[in-house]
């Protein structure tokens, strides 16, 4: 386990701990730990960041958990090392915040496909399953209608949430679940939703790192530990900047005919 700290005005910094990025680093979600503890800081909050490695004690003691997106084969690992441990289960309890990208919203789920495409046991922590269909992978930006994020203070809006995603499995959200948008280009969940919401576990699709293509999502995930009323306002506009030409990348994509990459090859 390896950890970073920074001074703060707080009694206690806010514990942020990214989950086996060896496993579920493979779509730079690590950037998401990044995105928090700047927002953190930005603002005189102390932060400290933890990265736990497999086969290490999940501590069941942080604010905030990462669980980043990756393969068939260690998202399996993963959650073996997850149920083993028990750490995150436990936090969840205890009310942590956990966002989880893609494979990570996948294990936290009922149950996913395997590589062989075999129903495994999820965690259990957010009502959802995920399946495998017969449609070809979800590749490509993902973009959605103006966002919502249902906590127990309220409602948050969030905006257009903008990434990009790459998957093989469709997710169904469960009866006690919410869905953070729906889908305007792209495939999201599968059924024309994006997002799944179970108490204070957040999965979604977007990579990008989502948090740093979203900075309202990050202000809401942290409104969840420090208060609203703490995160004072920071200056986004390069992140505005950013996400408007993103948002009409995967417009503009979406209005073009679509040609796979032989066509492209044949053709040059
Ligand atoms: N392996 C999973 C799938 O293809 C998750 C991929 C990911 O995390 N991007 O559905």
């Amino acid at each position: 386990m390896t950890s970073s700290s920074t001074s703060t005005h707080r009694d206690s910094a806010v514990t942020i701990v990214s989950l086996y990025p060896e496993l579920l680093g493979t779509y730079g979600d690590g950037g998401n730990a990044l995105v928090l503890s700047r927002r953190l800081e930005w603002r005189g909050i102390a932060v400290e960041h933890l990265t736990v490695d497999a086969g290490a004690p999940v501590p069941d003691s942080a604010d905030l958990y990462l669980v980043g997106g990756g393969e068939d084969g260690p998202q399996v690992q993963a959650t073996r090392e997850l149920e083993r441990s028990q750490g995150l289960h436990r936090a969840v309890d205890k009310g942590a915040v956990v966002l989880a990208i893609c494979a990570g919203m996948q294990i936290l789920g009922h149950r996913f496909p395997d590589a062989s495409g075999a129903s495994r046991d999820g965690l259990g922590l957010l009502d959802c399953e995920t399946v495998r269909v017969d449609r070809p992978r979800a590749v490509g930006e993902l973009l959605t209608t103006s966002a919502q994020f249902t906590t127990a203070r309220g409602v948050v809006d969030l905006g257009p949430l903008t990434g990009f995603e790459n998957h093989a499995g469709r997710t169904v959200p469960g009866p006690t679940s919410h869905v953070l948008a729906s889908v305007e280009v792209g495939e999201g969940n599968g059924n024309g939703s994006e997002g799944v919401v179970t108490g204070n576990v957040i999965g979604t699709y977007l990579h990008g790192p989502a948090l740093a293509r979203n900075p309202r999502l990050a202000d809401a995930l942290l409104g969840l530990i420090v208060g609203p009323e703490a995160l004072t306002s920071l200056d986004d506009h390069d992140v505005d900047v950013l996400r408007a030409e993103r948002i009409h990348a995967a417009r503009e994509h979406e209005l073009a005919p679509r040609r796979s990459w032989r066509d492209v090859l044949r053709r040059s």
